[in-house]
């Protein structure tokens, strides 16, 4: 439709280019500029074609520069990462209890030893020395264990001297 083409080409030409000007007739708008509803649009309008529309403001001015997005007033803050507990760990140790613990962590997400291994980059046999107790995990290996089982394998050094509370 040429019509509508043509009123949208003159109101972008009236915004981009002449922004002082009347959005209805194109005069340019000497008088402080009147902001009307036409059909449901809000336009910039000389004072001559105001009478056309519903007065809605004074003038064009910035009211509010606030973004609707960020208008809408929050409920909660947003969401923190679980928090990491800070771990020095010239103070820690892996858990006396490692390989139970890894043991039952890793069979409660349904894992096997060489599923975990493969989580892990390590080999299954590792997994089968860790468990069994043959071998202790290191700082690297026991980070990344607690990590996929969400499990703490590392406990304080004081915590171990004053002997620990035996879980279930
Ligand atoms: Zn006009």
């Amino acid at each position: 439709m040429p019509l509508f083409a043509g009123k949208l080409l003159s109101r972008l030409v009236c915004v981009t280019v002449m922004k002082a000007a009347c959005e209805v007739c194109g005069s340019p708008l000497r008088t402080p500029p009147n902001r009307v509803e036409i059909d449901g649009a809000v336009m910039v309008v000389c004072g001559n074609c105001a009478r056309l529309g519903k007065q809605v403001g004074p003038s064009p001015s910035p009211v509010t520069p606030i973004s609707p997005f960020r208008a809408r007033p929050r409920a909660r803050p947003p969401p923190r990462p679980a928090p990491v507990p800070r771990v020095d760990e010239a103070e820690y140790d892996v858990d006396p209890d490692y390989n139970l613990m890894i043991k039952q962590a890793r069979e409660r997400m349904g894992l096997s030893q060489e599923q975990l291994g493969s989580l892990l980059n390590e080999k299954p046999s590792v997994i089968r020395m860790v468990e069994s107790k043959k071998l202790k995990p290191d700082m690297t290996l026991t980070r990344k264990l607690n990590h996929e089982l969400k499990i703490n394998l590392l406990v304080s050094l004081s915590e171990l001297e004053g002997g620990r509370p035996t879980g279930t």
